[in-house]
C-alpha cells in the first residue's frame, strides 16, 4: 500500500503515538523549527535546565569542595551504570570519561598490547574518520608492526560477514567497527561479527555513538569485549558531554590504560608515587572529569530509561519507514536517492537521502523552511529521527520542504563551499 502523502495522515499518526507526551519534556524554544539533527546534538531536556541551576548555584556556588564527596566523586560510575542498562551490560562495566575519541585511543592501545604479538587490525572505511585516525595513532604508538586493514564495503553499504571471514585470522588482534554508520545508517549485526572475531581470538570493539539511545543493545548476550559511545547525540547530554566506555568484566584487570592518571589509581587519595592500577573499570579513567557536563548527561538518560528502548526503537522504525515511503512518493521522482538501507532491520535511527546539490539544499531548507538536517560528503542529506521528540508531521513537512526547494531551485543561490559545522 502506498503512503498517504497528506498532512492529515501525518497528524493522525501523531495522535496515535504512545510516546507523544515526551516531546513536552524537552525545551522547544521555537515551535516552528523542525529539528532533525538530534543524531548529532540531542535537544535539551527540561530537567537539565533545572539541574544546571542546582549544579552551578548550589553544588558549586554553595557546597564548593564538599560537593566532591557529597555528589561528584561517583558520578562517572553512577551515570555509567544507568547507561549500562541501555547497552545490556552490568553496572560495573561502564564508566563515563573523556571523549569518544580519547576513549577509543585508550581501548585501542589496551587491546593491542593485550593481544601482542598479533599484528592485524580490522576495520572498514565507512567508519567515522576520527575512529580511523585514532586507530592509526594508537597502532603507531604501540608498535611498528601493525597492519590496519580498512575494508571497503563489499555490498551496498557495508562489509559482508563473508568478507570479514576472509581477513580475520589467528594474527588478528582487534576488530573495530562502528555499529551504525554515520553516513548511511547501516547497522551491523553485532553478534555474528563478534562471534567471528572471537573464533580467532581477536578482541571486538564496537563504537555505539550512533546506536546508544537509538536501538536496543545487548553487550552481554552478544559477547562484546569493548565499546565506546557518545552521549551528546541520542542521549541528549549536551554539546561535548563526555563519552562512555565499556569493558567486559573479566577483561578489566587485564588491559593496560596508556593514559593512566590518578583517577585510574587503585587508591587515588593515598597520593602514592608508585602507580598501582585499579582492577575494575576505573582503571580506564584518567583525570578529573568535567563535572557540569558529566552531570547533565543524567536527565537525558533518565528520559530514555523511562520511555523504554523497545518503544523508542519501535517508533523510530515506523518513522524512518514513513519517511522513506514519502521519499519514494515525492523525492525519488525529483532525483533524490535513498542512501540508507531499505530494510528496517539493517537501518539505525537516521535516514540519508542523496542529491548532487545536497549541501546547497541543506542550507536552503534550513534558511527558508526552518528544517534542520545535516550534510555529509559527498551527497548525503541526513535526517535524524529521535522518537522522544520527533513528530510525524515534522517528517512530512521536511519532505515537502525538500520538494519545494528542489522544484523552485531556490538552493542555487547558496554556496557549494563547505564552511563551519554542518
Ligand atoms: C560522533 C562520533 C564520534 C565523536 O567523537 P568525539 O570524540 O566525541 O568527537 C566518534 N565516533 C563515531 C562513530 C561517532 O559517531
Amino acid at each position: 500500500m502506498k503512503v498517504d502523502p497528506s498532512v492529515i495522515y501525518a497528524r493522525e499518526r501523531d495522535q496515535n503515538d504512545e510516546l507523544s507526551d515526551y516531546r513536552n519534556r524537552f525545551v522547544i524554544e521555537d515551535p516552528n523549527l523542525i529539528y532533525l539533527d538530534g543524531s548529532s546534538l540531542g535537544r535539551l531536556p527540561v530537567s537539565s535546565l533545572h539541574l544546571v541551576n542546582d549544579l552551578v548555584r548550589n553544588q558549586w556556588g554553595d557546597r564548593l569542595i564538599r560537593s566532591w564527596n557529597e555528589n561528584w566523586m561517583d558520578l562517572s560510575r553512577r551515570i555509567g551504570s544507568k547507561i549500562s542498562r541501555l547497552i545490556g551490560a552490568d553496572p560495573d562495566e561502564v564508566v563515563i570519561a573523556d571523549s569518544t575519541s580519547v576513549n577509543l585511543f585508550k581501548l585501542f592501545v589496551g587491546a593491542l598490547k593485550y593481544n601482542a604479538p598479533r599484528r592485524k587490525i580490522i576495520t572498514d572505511n565507512v567508519n567515522f574518520p576520527s575512529d580511523l585516525y585514532i586507530l592509526k595513532a594508537a597502532a603507531e604508538i604501540t608498535g611498528t608492526d601493525f597492519e590496519i586493514i580498512s575494508l571497503p564495503p563489499t555490498d551496498e553499504f557495508s562489509v559482508t560477514l563473508d568478507t570479514f571471514e576472509e581477513v580475520i585470522d589467528e594474527d588478528t588482534a582487534l576488530v573495530s567497527l562502528s555499529h551504525i554508520m554515520y553516513k548511511s545508517s547501516y547497522m551491523y549485526d553485532i553478534a555474528s561479527i563478534t562471534e567471528l572475531a572471537h573464533r580467532y581470538g581477536a578482541l571486538m570493539l564496537w563504537d555505539f555513538s550512533h546506536s546508544v539511545g537509538a536501538v536496543p543493545l545487548n553487550c552481554q548476550a552478544d559477547g562484546v569485549d569493548l565499546a565506546v559511545g557518545s552521549t551528546y547525540k541520542y542521549l541528549n547530554g549536551g554539546p561535548g558531554s563526555p563519552a562512555f566506555l565499556y569493558i567486559r568484566e573479566n577483561l578489566q584487570s587485564q588491559l593496560v590504560n596508556p593514559l593512566s592518571g590518578w583517577f585510574s589509581h587503585k587508591e587515588q587519595f593515598l597520593f602514592d608515587l608508585d602507580y598501582v592500577p585499579a582492577t575494575n573499570i576505573n582503571r580506564f579513567l584518567t583525570g578529573t572529569p568535567s563535572i557540569i557536563s558529566l552531570a547533565l548527561i543524567e536527565p537525558g538518560v533518565d528520559l530514555i530509561l523511562e520511555a523504554g528502548m523497545d518503544k523508542i526503537r519501535r517508533k523510530a522504525e515506523s518513522q524512518s519507514e514513513y519517511m522513506i515511503e514519502l521519499w519514494e512518493e515525492i523525492l525519488e521522482p525529483l532525483g533524490y536517492t535513498l542512501n540508507s538501507p531499505r530494510e528496517v532491520r539493517h537501518r539505525g535511527s537516521h535516514v540519508s537521502f542523496g542529491h548532487p546539490d545536497g549541501y546547497r539544499i541543506e542550507q536552503a531548507v534550513r534558511d527558508e523552511k526552518a528544517v534542520i538536517s545535516d550534510f555529509r560528503m559527498p551527497d548525503n542529506l541526513r535526517f535524524g529521527i529521535t522518537p522522544l521528540y520527533t513528530t510525524y508531521e515534522e517528517l512530512y513537512t521536511a519532505v515537502r520542504a525538500l520538494e519545494e526547494i528542489t522544484q523552485s531551485k531556490s538552493y542555487e543561490k547558496y554556496s557549494t563551499k563547505i564552511t563551519g559545522v554542518t
